[in-house]
């Protein structure tokens, strides 16, 4: 038997037998330790399937089957097919209809260690009698199995996974997602087959799931977990509205009874998929014939986990050569032409030891769990969201509890649940104070009793806040403005207001401690070339609420540009697809808002030129030039002539480079001029501008230098 690592869970006996195997000679007490392991596994079985709610980790969970299993397999008169070795999923939920696969939904023996992948080689090249074996190595999707059955190209039936004969109906809710092809296409040398079945991973990405966490957490509803119930939660839904909302996305990976399609290899039909409309990852595929280069795979893939956009737990390994598949078979419910070998666990028991309480950029008092330094997945984690204290109070969680924490990806680590039974009754209730931390204004709550939050709008929390987000990469990207450097500048009073940032100079941040003339200087690069982004970059940066940085990029595909966003009412925005009535409403009321605008403003009036990259080159009469503009101009101020240009998908810079088309000059030009006469780059007065504007088919309206 593998000796997978299982971490130290805190949970009672009856949860967690510690079955010792080599002690177990007698076959009544073996019959009673796998009674024990049974119930215990059917437990973790409803905590997971039925309430979402898991109490262990799947290593833990593992380690129970294979405790079991090892123990059926000693003694054979155990075994009963009722045995949770024998099942493979969840429970279906009746109320969407069953639907019985036409082949069994196998699930894949797991590993936690490199020895037991090489095991699994061993097994495979001696049952095949071959001196080595190739795989298709590929990622382990964290998300949730489903079954595609099309009948002559026609999507009849979707199901997941179920216990493994006997799914869900989904068809209704997948056909909302419009990465499932309702029909499949014809092209290339490969027919459809009048009977197609396909198997993948519905799953949903993580900075959409984040947006959609937020904004469940604003409407005082209950985060989803992970991606992964996120997306289960959606698939099954009994409302295909609710599914058609949420932001989903497939991957297929297994091509059934491919062989009988004239498939040799699972390479093969896995790269004929996307040819009939099937989305397939074919980019983070590998196949290898040498067993130590597709375990260099699970590594490299382990490296890259958090850099991809969807979650993944693991690597699969399958026998490429289909016909050694059949012959291989399979024992039990697992495939023995296949494996998945795991990366490190996302979740951890820990201890809660204190309760900050952090106040976002928009004032909301968010609880955080100080815990005992727990390793997750390589990284050390001393902190986790408590989201909000509804949340604290659904889950019962106090005060010096045990208590299981899971990091996805980038996403800030969250508790995921107390283990009441490990309290030995010193735990205490954890509740929101009753004023601000940071500035001591009187803390307010909504309505709903949900959310606290600092009303107080000149909050130095806030505004740290603010100036963190606004720097972040995501955002603006202003390297080495992170929170430690934003709280001194606020400290110093440098920054009162976000756009002061713009403002700072290398000698005003010499004079403050720890800032070298050299990192002084980086940073005021940094922040001069944030100047020039790209409209989602800077909606999100305004950390406007329910505008996280995928809402920000289908805003902007849906809009020409910052002002005529601003100016959007919030039913031209609500029209926007993927856009609801809270995000509408909440973008509207922040443009309207006197003190939010003012803020808008003010950064625009620093040189912030934010460009739309999805307006397509007719609205971007200028797109692909960049402008330096010297001396005064008659019809604009420097700034609005560069908000123009900008608006117009052009560039404007401050000094002349190789790269500059035209250099604008009004009387008063400087040195500039000579550069550009140097370099050869066009010189265009006012008027020829104004000509230059017109010829490219700009409006009329713009070039009167009046309201832009
Ligand atoms: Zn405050």
């Amino acid at each position: 038997m593998s000796e997978p690592t299982v971490e130290k869970e805190n949970l009672p006996e009856e949860l967690k037998p510690d079955v010792d195997l080599n002690a177990l000679e007698d076959p009544e007490e073996a019959r009673a330790a796998a009674d024990r392991l049974r119930e215990a596994l059917r437990y973790h079985n409803y905590r997971y399937y039925v309430l979402d709610a898991p109490l262990i980790s799947d290593v833990a969970y593992d380690a129970l089957i294979q405790d079991l299993k090892a123990l059926e397999s000693e003694f054979p008169e155990l075994q009963t097919p009722d045995s949770p070795t024998q099942q493979v999923g969840e429970e279906p939920r009746d109320e969407l209809g069953l639907v019985e696969h036409p082949l069994p939904m196998l699930s894949l023996k797991a590993a936690y260690e490199s020895a037991e992948v090489h095991n699994f080689d061993e097994t495979c090249r001696r049952e095949l009698g071959q001196d080595s074996v190739r795989y298709v190595a590929e990622p382990k999707y964290d998300g949730l199995a489903v079954e595609l059955i099309y009948e002559d190209g026609r999507l009849t039936v979707a199901a997941t996974r179920g216990d493994g004969e006997t799914g869900e109906d989904i068809t209704t809710n997948v056909r909302t997602i419009k990465e499932v092809p309702p029909r499949l296409l014809e092209q290339g040398d490969r027919p459809i087959p009048e009977h197609l079945i396909v198997r993948g991973e519905i799953y949903m990405r993580r900075d959409e799931f984040r947006d959609l966490n937020q904004m469940r957490v604003d409407e005082g509803k209950r985060p989803f977990a992970n991606p992964r119930n996120a997306a289960a939660g959606s698939v099954r839904q009994l409302d295909p509205k609710v599914t058609a909302r949420r932001p989903l996305h497939i991957f297929l990976y297994v091509l059934v009874e491919a062989d009988e399609l004239g498939f040799e290899t699972h390479w093969d039909a896995l790269h004929a998929l996307p040819r009939w409309g099937l989305r397939t990852n074919l980019e983070r595929l590998g196949r290898y014939a040498d067993i130590e280069k597709a375990i260099d795979f699970h590594r490299t893939l382990a490296e890259l986990r958090d850099d991809l956009p969807y979650e993944i737990d693991g690597v699969v390994y399958k026998v490429d050569r289909l016909a050694f598949q059949t012959q291989l078979g399979s024992r039990s419910r697992d495939p023995r032409w296949a494996i998945a070998y795991k990366f490190e666990p996302r979740q951890a028991t820990t201890s809660l030891e204190d309760v900050v309480f952090q106040v976002g950029r928009t004032g909301t008092i968010t609880p955080v769990a100080i815990l005992e330094p727990v390793r997750i997945g390589g990284v050390e984690v001393s902190r986790a969201s408590l989201h909000n204290q509804s949340e604290i109070d659904r889950k019962d969680i106090r005060f010096g509890d045990t208590i299981v924490i899971e990091r996805a990806g980038d996403v800030i680590p969250h508790v995921v649940k107390a283990i009441p039974d490990a309290r030995d009754g010193s735990e205490e209730a954890i509740e929101i104070p009753a004023s601000c931390p940071a500035c001591d204004a009187e803390v307010l709550m909504s309505d709903d009793g949900k959310q606290a939050s600092c009303p107080n709008p000149n909050c130095p929390a806030q505004l740290r806040e603010s100036v963190t987000h606004y720097a972040s990469r995501g955002a603006m990207d202003i390297e080495g403005l992170g929170e430690k450097r934003a709280e001194q500048l606020i400290n110093a009073d440098l920054i009162v207001r976000l756009s002061d940032i713009y403002r700072l100079t290398v000698e005003d941040l010499v004079a403050l401690e720890r800032f070298a003339e050299t990192s002084a200087e980086k940073l005021v690069d940094e922040i001069e070339a944030s100047k020039e982004t790209t409209l989602p970059r800077f909606l999100y940066a305004l950390g406007i609420p329910e505008v996280g940085a995928h809402t920000a990029e289908v805003l902007a595909q849906h809009v020409d540009s910052l002002e005529a966003l601003r100016t959007a009412s919030k039913e031209d925005i609500e029209r926007i697809a993927g856009i609801g009535p809270q995000i509408s409403r909440s973008v509207a009321a922040f443009f309207r808002d006197e003190r939010t605008s003012e803020l808008v403003d003010s950064l625009l009036d620093a040189g912030v030129m934010p460009v739309n990259p999805y307006r397509d080159e007719a609205q971007r009469p200028l797109a692909g030039l960049i402008f330096v503009f010297t001396g005064t101009l008659g019809r604009w101020t420097r700034d609005e002539v560069k908000r123009l240009v900008a608006r117009l998908g052009g560039r404007a810079t401050s000094g002349v480079s190789g790269e500059t088309d035209y250099l604008v000059a009004g009387p008063g030009a400087g040195t500039k001029l000579e550069e550009a006469e140097d370099r050869g780059v066009v010189v265009l007065n006012e008027s020829a501008f104004v000509e230059l504007l017109l010829e490219r088919g700009v409006d009329e309206s713009d070039v009167t230098g009046l309201e832009m």
